[in-house]
């Protein structure tokens, strides 16, 4: 049996080795490496897990969504064919309830075929029991590079603040990579590169580019924004991209560790925590639109949900429901459209992607 040294063991090795590895790398060896990765042997999400998303708070989510992708295709022109792909589709119970919800249109269920994007063997195992009972065909990739070609309507939940993201941080002599290395006593801790980023002040918005000394500016590879956005503006299609993050790129240090639901080191425990950081959507805005696609919003997540019908779906959950349901579902749609400091409504985003002949995606009318 080949020995497999735990990921701790392993990014002492590669930072001793190489020296201090910048925080993407980290984040990315601590998410998806294929032996120890957090996402890659386990599933993280639901009440046991350490954190709840938004299909997992209520079905409400995912349905309203499968409506979306169903006036979206029609849109479209009604393609004959067309790939429902999902980026990062943990459970499956987003794309489960999409597909029940869709089938108010039955053309489009029949037009369908879905597409998974997932990285995780135990997630990808986990989404073929939650859609066992569906009609429609499901495939597997572990890139949106591996989907075919054609028209396409593509969503993602809580996708992009799981990619690995870059930090820098402001010095007098420019903006020097965040890293991460070794302190004496064998603690990872976080340090500063000794020579700034050559050229970042040209990548950087002017609202970034003004902060003041020691402050924090995250980036992320364009690759999936790019990706998306080509597929959509060659073949016909549209994406729903919901995170939570910041509508216009700015300084923060926002790179941060879950674990049973509370806020945890994200050098404590490598690969055995969730870690993310914010989504910056302009940055994915201008990646997308540099291939030719329009761009919708960013809108708040309660807005766009109450345009496409939330409130109207609760009540007709509840005008069926037992008491103790009742308050379920009143609470679960506070979740999801409240603005207080727990709930989803103003701290998660929706944008859309869509090809300039599709017009303006339902939810994202001004
Ligand atoms: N959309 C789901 C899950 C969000 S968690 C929900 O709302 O409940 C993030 C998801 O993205 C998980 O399914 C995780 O395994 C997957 N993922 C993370 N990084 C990935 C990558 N680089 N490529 C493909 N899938 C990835």
């Amino acid at each position: 049996m080949v020995y497999i040294p735990p990921l701790n063991t392993e990014i002492r090795r590669l930072i001793a080795a190489a020296g201090p590895m910048p925080v993407a790398q980290y984040m990315s060896l601590c998410l998806t490496d294929p032996h120890h990765g957090y996402y890659v042997t386990r599933d993280p999400i639901g009440a046991a897990g350490d954190f709840v998303t938004a299909p997992e708070i209520s079905q409400m989510f995912g349905e309203l969504i499968g409506l979306w992708a169903a006036s979206t295709w029609r849109q479209m022109g009604a393609p004959a064919n067309v790939r429902l792909v999902e980026l990062g589709p943990g459970r499956g119970t987003m794309m489960r309830d999409a597909l029940r919800a869709a089938q108010v249109v039955p053309e489009f269920n029949a037009a369908a075929v879905v597409h998974l994007v997932e990285i995780s063997p135990v997630l990808q195992r986990l989404q073929q029991q939650t859609l066992a009972g569906i009609s429609t065909p499901v495939f597997w990739h572990s890139s949106l590079e591996e989907v075919p070609a054609g028209p396409a309507i593509i969503l993602a939940n809580e996708f992009f603040d799981a990619l690995p993201v870059h930090q820098a941080v402001k010095q007098p002599d420019g903006w020097h990579e965040r890293k991460i290395a070794i302190d004496r006593n064998g603690n990872l801790i976080f340090i500063i590169a000794p020579e700034p980023v050559p050229h970042f002040e040209g990548i950087l918005p002017p609202q970034v580019r003004a902060e003041p000394n020691n402050s924090i500016f995250e980036w992320r590879t364009d690759h999936v924004a790019m990706e998306i956005g080509r597929r959509i503006a060659r073949a016909n299609g549209a994406a729903l991209i919901i995170d939570y993050g910041h509508a216009e790129s700015a300084a923060g240090d926002t790179f941060q560790a879950v674990g049973h639901h509370a806020f945890a080191d994200p050098l404590a425990a490598p690969g055995m925590a969730d870690l993310s950081a914010h989504v910056d959507f302009q940055a994915l805005a201008e990646a997308a639109s540099g291939m030719g696609v329009s761009v919708y919003g960013p809108i708040e997540q309660s807005e766009l949900l109450e345009r496409l019908g939330i409130n109207t779906r609760a009540d007709t959950l509840k005008a069926g429901a037992s008491r103790s349901d009742v308050v379920a579902i009143e609470l679960a749609l506070q979740r999801l459209i409240g603005h207080g400091r727990t709930a989803m409504g103003t701290l998660f985003k929706a944008i859309a992607f869509a090809d300039p002949k599709v017009g303006v995606p339902p939810g994202f009318e001004r």
